[in-house]
């Protein structure tokens, strides 16, 4: 009697097209195959024949407790996704919640649904608890129809209605969001600035929604900026970008920023004339890296020591950008999902930090482990190589 389950937290995945690799095993394998402890056996040699039911179950006990240790389970999990220059960030929470954060783009055959599918599994997740939409642009919420149809979804987390309705693919991409919601399959939940999310063992906090901000600084936070007296106050985004879903992630003693597309002129207001968000130690780069977003007055004031860009080879990577994190007082090391071929090697950080180098593009992922005391570990699927991150606090 065997199953098929995929592989469990080995960083295999994925193959090109985020094909899941599985391997077979005994479903009750924990009595199976385990070595039997050998003074427990020549005891039982001794033993008449009576006894062999009660020698029998000793060394039943003996091989359950013989298992290998299961994962840790108080450990954040972080998947980087690489869906092409769109966002797919996946969390699993200690408690065993699973958030993501946007579903990539639609069509090619199903890629960006399958790659985050092939990530779950590598969790060993098999069905996803909450996915946040942070605007409804085509390379973050146009794989949500796949994403349904591929695996199976709790809930979904948005800003409200589309306000860039006059962008055609946007508008087309909101009403095959919107027809998805309607199928009563899902909770739906709309977040405003200052909500604290539903997510059991992290706290996810909304920092901008629909193009409002927070509008007390956060405790801890609240330092005058500097720089604001050389930053004038950009104008207005009018896309859907300024209306991102943002979030301020907090385990334990680390701090992670996502503010999906937020473009600068709502950086500078979180920023000016004080630091509204305060130190945060992962910054999850907004808008791919793109030069709209990611001013120095923002980057420079919240002082990642980590950065990870969800950059496509011809999509975000600004030079000027990946120039301000490497310039950021704090930073350690600036992650990319790609080598961004408008920044050359110039500006782009050093090899063994991005996912997939140029050339034909394998998928490959960043993966970043947390502990509860502000220890972490960063994972190049490609190299195979983890960095570890000392607590900072
Ligand atoms: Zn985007």
């Amino acid at each position: 009697m065997y199953e098929t389950i995929p592989v469990g937290a080995q960083h295999v995945y994925p193959g090109p097209l985020g094909a899941v690799p599985a391997v077979t095993r005994t479903p009750n394998s924990k009595f199976s195959f385990l070595p039997w402890p050998s003074s427990q056996s020549a005891s039982c040699h001794k033993y008449a024949l009576a006894l062999a039911l009660l020698c029998l179950l000793s060394l039943w006990v003996s091989s359950a407790f013989a298992l290998p240790p299961a994962p840790s389970t108080k450990s954040l999990q972080i998947y980087f996704i690489d869906v092409e220059g769109g966002q797919a960030t996946l969390f699993i929470t200690p408690a065993g919640q699973s958030l993501l954060i946007d579903t990539g783009w639609p069509g090619n055959n199903n890629r960006d649904a399958d790659r985050i599918v092939a990530a779950a599994h590598d969790a060993g997740i098999r069905k996803i608890d909450f996915v946040l939409i942070t605007h409804y642009h085509d390379d973050h919420v146009g794989g949500a129809p796949q994403l349904a149809a591929s695996i199976p979804i709790g809930a979904f987390i948005d800003h409200g209605e589309n306000r860039q309705t006059t962008d055609d693919i946007t508008q087309k991409r909101w009403l095959a969001y919107q027809q998805l919601l309607s199928s009563g399959k899902y909770q739906h939940i709309t977040a405003k600035p200052g909500d604290i999310l539903p997510v059991r063992g992290i706290q996810v906090k909304v920092i901008s929604s629909d193009g409002a901000l927070i509008e007390k600084v956060l405790p801890g936070a609240g330092e005058p900026n500097p720089a604001c007296a050389n930053s004038a106050q950009p104008p207005a985004d009018e896309t859907e970008n300024s209306r991102s879903l943002g979030t301020l992630i907090t385990f334990g003693k680390l701090r992670i920023l996502d503010l999906g597309d937020l473009t600068s002129d709502k950086e500078h207001q979180l920023m000016c004339p004080v630091n509204k968000i305060g130190k945060v130690d992962i910054y999850i780069a907004s808008h791919h890296g793109f030069n709209q977003s990611g001013s120095a007055v923002f980057v420079h004031a919240i002082a990642p020591r980590v950065v990870i860009v969800d950059n496509g080879a011809a999509k975000g990577g600004s030079p000027s950008a990946l120039d301000i994190i490497q310039s950021s007082p704090n930073i350690q090391t600036l992650w990319q999902l790609h080598f961004s071929e408008e920044s050359g090697p110039a500006h782009n950080t050093g090899a063994e930090f991005i996912a997939n180098p140029v050339g034909p593009d394998a998928a490959n992922y960043l993966k970043l482990t947390a502990n509860p005391d502000g220890t972490f570990a960063t994972f190049n699927s490609r190299t195979k190589q983890s960095k570890q991150y000392p607590s900072a606090r």
